[in-house]
């Protein structure tokens, strides 16, 4: 079931997927006062929040602070590489299935985003920057009918003749649609291997 999903192409989701934000983006809040004191990691797929404020009155002001972090750049430069990813896309890459970069970050975090996945030894690809409501437009530009994501919402909204692989983590544990199927980077990586 992968290998025929991997086969018909495939794009790669960045944030969560590949790269990790959460130990800069704490590091960043420790430096203004707040730690883990104050918030825990979400686990709530419905829930956008990516930590959740141990004080219900603060979430808002919580909310706040990570989206004003997640315009510096900083946070990006220092996302850590997620495990067994940089070995997956490399196998992609190599069994020529891989076809670029599909990504919600901001067109202006393109040159940081293009620095780091080059640092860290990941595949020379295009990274597109989507607007859109479902990532399957560009993932056609692409020329890409599979997609590698850690986002639910993401997969949900693909278009029906497009397929999703869900890494699995703790905070997408949702029932899949049909088109979607939940693995792992070393699956991915044995599946093409
Ligand atoms: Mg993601």
């Amino acid at each position: 079931m992968i290998v025929q999903a991997l086969q018909t192409g495939v794009a790669v989701d960045i944030d969560g997927t590949i790269a990790s934000t959460v130990n800069a983006l704490t590091e960043i809040l420790q430096s203004q006062g707040v730690g883990p004191q104050h918030f825990r990691p979400n686990t709530d797929p419905e829930c956008p929040s990516v930590f959740i404020a141990r004080n219900p009155h603060l979430q808002t002001t919580l909310d706040q602070m990570v989206r004003t972090i997640f315009q510096r750049e900083e946070v990006y430069q220092a996302a850590t590489p997620i495990p067994g990813a940089l070995e997956g896309v490399v196998a992609l890459q190599q069994a020529n299935f891989f076809r670029g970069y599909v990504t919600r970050r901001p067109s202006h975090l393109q040159k940081v985003t293009l620095d780091w996945l080059q640092s860290h030894g990941f595949p020379a690809g295009d990274v597109l920057h989507v607007k859109d409501p479902s990532k399957s437009t560009l993932m056609n530009q692409l020329n890409a009918r599979c997609i590698i994501e850690d986002s639910f919402h993401e997969v949900w909204s693909l278009f029906t003749d497009h397929h999703g692989l869900l890494i699995d983590t703790d905070y997408n544990r949702l029932p899949l649609p049909n088109n979607v199927t939940r693995c792992n980077w070393q699956a991915i990586a044995r599946a093409v291997g």
